[in-house]
């Protein structure tokens, strides 16, 4: 059985995912954290470098959706800027909030990868809706004070991603 904690794949941005390889291996489309995956925490300010990445996403055919469990007018305003659409207050990790993404873009499970710097809540419930997962590492240390409680519990885990990426169990695109 897999691991529900761990990821598929570990990079450092979504800058670094690979998308030729993931567009080989059947991935159509994916649904995006908003908060430290995107932008930085509770910040409407999206980089130049993401939004060229996010229109090469487009013109390679996939699709893409923001989830966040953030509030709609802090997620309205970036997704509007991407000219993707979104779910808010999604409830991650809960599947519903993955099931309603899914839905808005009119994807399966099994080509929809997500992407997010939580485990608890991205890659978590990407897993136990059986999505591809990708972790990636947090933009910005300043965050939601509820999330840096459960970063505790997530440094415990990723020492153990980072014996399963040994093993071959993780796919590292880290750059150390
Ligand atoms: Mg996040």
């Amino acid at each position: 059985m897999k691991e529900y904690l761990y990821p598929d794949v570990y990079v450092e941005s979504i800058l670094d995912l690979p998308l030729g390889k993931l567009y080989q291996y059947g991935i159509r489309a994916f649904i995006m954290d908003l908060d430290n995956t995107v932008t930085e925490w509770n910040s409407c300010e999206v980089r130049d470098e993401v939004v060229a990445w996010m229109q090469e996403v487009k013109d390679r055919g996939f699709k893409a959706c923001i989830a966040s469990n953030n509030g709609r007018e802090r997620v309205v305003a970036v997704a509007e800027g991407l000219g993707i659409p979104f779910v808010s207050k999604a409830g991650k990790p809960r599947r519903r909030a993955f099931q309603r993404a899914l839905q808005v873009m009119g994807s399966a499970a099994d080509e929809t990868a997500v992407i997010g710097d939580q485990i608890f809540t991205d890659i978590l419930g990407g897993n136990r809706m059986g999505l591809f997962t990708i972790l990636v590492v947090p933009i910005n240390k300043r965050e939601f004070i509820g999330t840096r409680v459960m970063r505790k519990f997530e440094i415990m885990v990723l020492r153990n991603i980072r014996k399963a990426i040994k093993q071959g169990d993780v796919n590292s695109l880290l750059n150390d």
